[in-house]
C-alpha cells in the first residue's frame, strides 16, 4: 500500500490496524468474513517507542534484511521500512536459544556474547547479572550445560561460554569501580534469609535488585555456604568468592554471620524485630 493511502488507513476510526501478523485462515462469504490472525510479538511497547531509533543503533545483532531481498543486513531492533505505521521499532527474536534454556539461571547467553563482541564488556556483564549474580564463581564451578548444547559445536567446537562470562567478571572485578546494581526504587519490608549458600545470596540479591531491605543470616563464621566450604580453593579462590559476595553487600545487603536459626534467632524473634 502506497504511503498517502496508509496514513489515511492509519487513522480511520473504524479500521484497526494489526501489525506484525499473518492471516492463517479467512473463510465465510463477502459482507461475513471471518478472518483467522496470529500476531507476533513485537517486544516493544508502542505505547511507549517514540521512533528515535536509538535501540537500532546500540544493537549488537545483525540479521538478514528481508526487505531488501537479504542483499543487505538489518538490526534485530528495527523499522519495517520508513514510512511504517506506526512508526514503532520492533524486535526480531528467534525464540530461546538452547544455550539460554539449559542454563539453570536462564542467562542471556547470546546476548551478553554479542556485547562482548562489540567490546561492550561491562554492558555485557550488566546484561548477564541481570539473570545471575556469580559470574565470576560460575565461570569457575560451573559444569556448563550450555556448552554441550551449543549448535556451534555441530560444525566445530562450542563456544567458550563459561570462559567468556568468567572473563567480563574478572575483569570487572578488578576495575577501579566493579558494578554494582542499584535497585529502581526503594521498598520498605525487611526480609530475613536463613543460610547465606548460593541459593540464599541469591535470593538476597535479586529481593534488594527489587529494592528490599535484606539481611542474611549464616550459621558458620564465613559467608557463601558450599561455595565457601564445599569447594576446594584450587577450583574455587576464596579471593573471587569473596569479591562477588562482596558487590552483594555493596548492593546493600547485610550479612551476619555465626548465627544459628533456632537458637540465636527465631520465626518469632525475627517478626518482632520488622522482619516481613
Ligand atoms: S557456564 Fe554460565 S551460562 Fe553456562 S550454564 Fe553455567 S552459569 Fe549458565
Amino acid at each position: 500500500m502506497i504511503s498517502p493511502k496508509l496514513v489515511e488507513v492509519g487513522r480511520h476510526l473504524n479500521i484497526e490496524l494489526i501489525t506484525n501478523a499473518e492471516l492463517l485462515e479467512l473463510r465465510g462469504e463477502e459482507g461475513n468474513f471471518e478472518a483467522i490472525i496470529r500476531q507476533n510479538p513485537r517486544y516493544v511497547d508502542l505505547s511507549k517507542c517514540t521512533s528515535c531509533g536509538e535501540c537500532a543503533k546500540v544493537c549488537p545483532i545483525e540479521v538478514e534484511n528481508e526487505y531488501d531481498e537479504r542483499l543487505s543486513t538489518r538490526k534485530a531492533a528495527y523499522k519495517r521500512y520508513a514510512q511504517a505505521i506506526p512508526g514503532a521499532y520492533a524486535i526480531s527474536k528467534r525464540g530461546t536459544a538452547p544455550c539460554k534454556a539449559t542454563c539453570p539461571a536462564h542467562v542471556s547467553v547470546q546476548g551478553y556474547i554479542a556485547l562482548i563482541r562489540e567490546g561492550k564488556y561491562r554492558e555485557a556483564l550488566e546484561l548477564f547479572k541481570e539473570a545471575h549474580p556469580f559470574p565470576a564463581i560460575c565461570g569457575r564451578v560451573c559444569h556448563h550445560p550450555c556448552e554441550g548444547i551449543c549448535t556451534r559445536g555441530d560444525v566445530e567446537e562450542p563456544l567458550a561460554i563459561q570462559y567468556l562470562h568468567r572473563f567480563i567478571a574478572d575483569l570487572d572485578l578488578e576495575s577501579e569501580e566493579p558494578y554494582v546494581p542499584q535497585p529502581e526504587e526503594e521498598r520498605y519490608e525487611r526480609i530475613a534469609i536463613i543460610g547465606s549458600g548460593p541459593a540464599g545470596l541469591s535470593a538476597a540479591y535479586f529481593l534488594r535488585r527489587n529494592g528490599y531491605k535484606v539481611t542474611v543470616f549464616e550459621k558458620l563464621p564465613v559467608a557463601g555456604g558450599m561455595m565457601a566450604v564445599g569447594i576446594p580453593a584450587y577450583r574455587l579462590p576464596r579471593d573471587i568468592l569473596k569479591l562477588e559476595i562482596g558487590i552483594i553487600e555493596k548492593m546493600g545487603v547485610e550479612i551476619r554471620t555465626g548465627i544459628t536459626f533456632g537458637k540465636d534467632i527465631t520465626l518469632d524473634s525475627l517478626k518482632a524485630d520488622g522482619y516481613s
